[in-house]
């Protein structure tokens, strides 16, 4: 209660006055008393149910904790990590999710490990249009349209935490007949090539925003890009380590044989054309490293022309499905 000045004058001032406020101070402070006991009263209460509460949810994941077998604790970790998005983000795709048939999913066995491997050196002409880094909001739907209008299909090496802004564009993807590969969930160098289980980690934790995007729990591409090429660099020695580790896990990967330097400066159609025609040389099969990340204009300026090219020259176009399926 804020005492106005004026107000102790008037009291001062008139005897019979100081009666009455006393009264009502009295009375204020009983009515205090009363509001703060009932307000204790009903908190007691309140956190006892909750305690009640907590105990019966504690005894219920006990009991199930104590009756399943890892894989069912890895199956409950899993699904826990794929429901997070789908609360967090309002605009995300409220589809059920369903699990895709066998034939539709791609594949990692050691057969398929020699072809992934054995890609650059195929006397076919063929040639693999991979793009990284995105899906982007302006330039990954101007890529697709390209792709579609000229009946090829491509390889996505798309960022989980890309994926999460776009889940709509990568569904787009999928549904069109992409191949949706991995690329690891931050692109922070100094995060993913913390040690080898964080990259495992930035894997799974990309496929599950893939399996989040297009609605398909059992979703896993089983083929990785490491961020900035999987050999060189000031992580060269853990990138190494890693290879063996995620082969372990049903993770392989690749890279490119040529590029159009859209990530190297190469800023207009003309020094990237020139680019890729020098790296991709006279080679039969290529592997094109291209970027779909919002700020590459050039590049969905440039791709039906590379497209073009190639047709004319007789090569055939394909995906990683070619390869995994
Ligand atoms: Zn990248």
């Amino acid at each position: 209660m804020k005492i106005e000045p004026g107000y102790i004058t008037e009291v001062k001032s008139n005897k019979s006055n100081i009666g009455t406020i006393i009264f009502c101070l009295v009375i204020g402070l009983i009515s205090v008393a009363i509001v703060f006991a009932t307000v204790i009263l009903s908190y007691g209460r309140i956190n006892k149910n909750v305690d009640t509460a907590q105990e019966g949810v504690t005894k219920t994941t006990g009991k199930a904790n104590n009756s399943s077998n890892n894989n069912d604790k890895n199956e409950k970790k899993e699904e826990k990590k794929v429901e997070e998005p789908l609360a967090q983000k309002e605009s995300f795709p409220t589809h059920d999710f369903q699990k895709a048939l066998d034939s539709e999913l791609p594949k990692y066995n050691e057969e398929i490990e020699k072809k992934v491997v054995g890609v650059y050196s195929s006397d076919e002409k063929q040639i693999f249009l991979t793009f990284d880094d995105g899906p982007s909001t302006n330039i990954t739907p101007r890529i697709l349209d390209i792709l579609k209008e000229n009946d090829v299909k491509a390889t996505f090496f798309v960022l989980g935490s890309r994926v999460d802004l776009n889940p709509e564009i990568t569904k787009r993807a999928y549904d069109e007949g992409h191949f949706i590969a991995n690329h690891g969930y931050s692109h922070d160098y100094s995060s993913i090539y913390s040690s080898i289980q964080a990259i495992l980690d930035e894997y799974n934790q990309c496929t599950n925003s893939v399996r989040n995007a297009i609605g398909v729990s059992n979703y896993n591409s089983h083929l990785f890009r490491y961020p900035g090429g999987s050999a060189g660099g000031p992580y060269a020695a853990i990138k190494e380590e890693a290879k063996g580790f995620l082969m372990q896990n049903g993770i392989t990967f690749t890279n490119w044989n040529c590029l159009t330097g859209d990530a190297e400066g190469k800023n207009t159609g003309d020094d990237q054309w020139n680019y890729l025609m020098e790296t991709a040389g006279s080679r039969t099969s290529l592997v094109i490293l291209m970027h779909d990340a919002g700020d590459k204009e050039v590049t969905a300026e440039l791709l039906p022309r590379i497209i073009k090219h190639y047709k004319d020259q007789g090569y055939v176009f394909k995906s990683y499905y070619d390869i995994m399926k």
